[in-house]
């Protein structure tokens, strides 16, 4: 367990997982190819097999001669991550599943299915292997960081739940990933370049990659500013999510440790610019905790830094705290959570509050650990 405060950037070196198509671009797969002694098509039989059908199976390659089929599939598309169990809830709209990878690190995704006036289907995944960054309210933090997963090992992930969905496993019919949030374990700008590469897997179109909108998916963040300028930068075209959880530096110090690095002002600046570049609202994460940081001084105080920096750019996403091991925190009560609400919609900042989807499950926000499974 990290030490409070204690931040963790770089992982301690560990073995890599192996390489893998959704690892590379398209030109680079050709070479892979050829390295083999195939004819570079054949990659582009493979992305069609993995990126626009979700098949990882030599069987199911029937227009890949029979003799290389296996040692394609074995060099180009092996088994990234194994599926440990599946834990269901909402009426089986919801399920966590917990994966295991090459090295037996273990790592969690979430799919859920949305029905109603905005049907979708999000699936949040994880982007490391435990978190370096020992916010203390989040279980994945009190892990501590086992190692940067690979941009593959990412788009496993979404290939994976695509699967689900196909199958009928998800309540609610077959369907599609529509959205993709990086809000499960690990911070995403702390692995960026596989991380930028696994969302470039995600959206480029079949059968490069998988053809998710770009503005469904997500980059959430504690607020690391380089990387944030960065992100604007590449032009992917994502929407970022900010973790705030307080609006003054002595209290987020506490909260969200990378504080003592990039102040609030800082990191709110790096969201605004980024909106700039990009034109994508950004959200504001902001986990209501019990009279932690759920005052309406605060709501009013959030609200008065956003607007110093222009209208329009910014939504607040408040998220009532969901439970954590040994944590002696607790959500806000219902009063002090609408008085905070009501405090930033006075300042005419647009607010919605997150649903706790999966929280009987240890599905939700902040409550992705594997420890002592
Ligand atoms: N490391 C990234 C992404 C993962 S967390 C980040 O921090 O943004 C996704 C969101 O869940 C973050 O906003 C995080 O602060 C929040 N969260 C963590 N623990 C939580 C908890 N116990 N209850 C509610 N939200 C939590």
């Amino acid at each position: 367990m990290p030490r409070p405060g204690e931040l963790t950037l770089v992982p301690a070196r560990r073995g890599k997982p192996p390489r893998h198509l959704a690892d590379l671009d398209v030109d680079a797969r050709r070479q892979a190819v050829a390295e083999l002694g195939e004819q570079p098509f054949r990659a582009d039989q493979l992305s069609r097999h993995y990126f626009a059908r979700h098949v990882n199976d030599p069987a199911q390659m029937t227009d890949v001669p029979a003799a290389v089929r296996d040692t394609l599939a074995a060099t180009m598309l092996p088994t990234l991550t194994t599926a440990v169990r599946h834990l269901e809830t909402d009426g089986g709209t919801t399920r966590k599943t917990l994966w295991r990878l090459f090295d037996g690190a273990l790592v969690e995704s979430v799919l859920m299915r949305y029905t109603g006036d905005r049907p979708r289907v999000t699936l949040c995944v994880s982007s490391q292997a435990g978190c370096g960054m020992n916010c203390p309210f989040c279980a994945t933090g009190q892990q501590g960081l086992t190692r940067n997963m690979s941009a593959a090992e990412i788009v496993e992930q979404v290939v994976a739940a695509e699967r689900m969905l196909a199958a009928g496993e998800i309540a609610g019919g077959t369907g599609r990933v529509t959205n993709v949030v990086f809000m499960g374990m690990g911070e995403p700008l702390a692995n960026y370049k596989a991380v930028v590469t696994a969302v470039r897997r995600m959206t480029d179109p079949a059968p490069s990659g998988l053809g998710i909108g770009r503005r469904g998916v997500t980059v959430s963040t504690v607020g690391l500013v380089p990387a944030i300028d960065k992100l604007a930068a590449a032009h992917l075209g994502v929407r970022l999510a900010l973790s705030l959880h307080a609006p003054d530096d002595e209290l987020r110090d506490e909260l969200v440790p990378v504080n003592t690095r990039w102040k609030v002002g800082e990191a709110l600046d790096a969201a605004r610019a980024y909106f700039e570049k990009t034109g994508r609202r950004v959200s504001i994460e902001y986990a209501l905790i019990r009279e932690i940081n759920d005052h309406a001084w605060r709501g009013d105080l959030l609200g008065k830094l956003l607007n110093e920096r222009g209208r329009g750019w910014v939504h607040v996403n408040p998220i009532p705290l969901n439970p954590t091991p040994g944590s002696k925190w607790t959500a806000s009560r219902p009063e002090d959570e609408a008085a905070f609400v009501a405090a930033l919609e006075e300042r005419g900042v647009p607010v919605t509050i997150r649903d706790t989807r999966g929280s009987d499950i240890d599905g939700a926000c902040g409550q992705l650990a594997t420890v002592g499974d």
